[in-house]
């Protein structure tokens, strides 16, 4: 993903991302290793997991980091340092959408290729 979205999200949730970490245990030195489609999702689902992640923080004392945010077979994959039921349900829920979002534009797509798999709109698929 450009760095400029990146940016916007590390602003925004400064806490989770720890772009100056080692590259173990977290590897967001990386930066969110899918395109720039999925800016949207990624944030909404930042935005919904918030809420629980506050009330988490503020019952067990414990930070929440993310420490990978990536695609794999065409689904996005995002990797918290812990996860309760609300926050796995949220991350699934992401997951799913994503599998249905062009990575380029983020416009409704689907699967395209078979040995490489990635999520195309029409559009993409033939620019490709
Ligand atoms: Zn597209």
């Amino acid at each position: 993903m450009r760095k400029e979205l990146e940016q916007r999200l590390f602003e925004r949730w400064p806490t989770w991302f720890n772009l100056e970490g080692e590259p173990r245990p977290t590897l967001m030195p990386f930066g969110f290793e899918h395109g720039d489609g999925w800016f949207d999702l990624v944030w909404t689902l930042c935005e919904r997991l918030e809420a629980v992640v506050v009330a988490v923080e503020t019952e067990t004392g414990r930070s929440f980091h993310v420490l990978q945010v990536k695609e794999k077979f065409g689904g996005l994959r995002f990797y918290p340092n812990y996860s309760n039921d609300a926050i796995f349900a949220l991350i699934e829920a992401a997951g799913i959408e994503s599998i249905h979002t062009c990575e380029v534009c983020g416009g409704p797509g689907r699967r395209r290729g078979t040995s490489w798999v990635e999520i195309k709109c029409d559009e993409h698929a033939n620019a490709s």
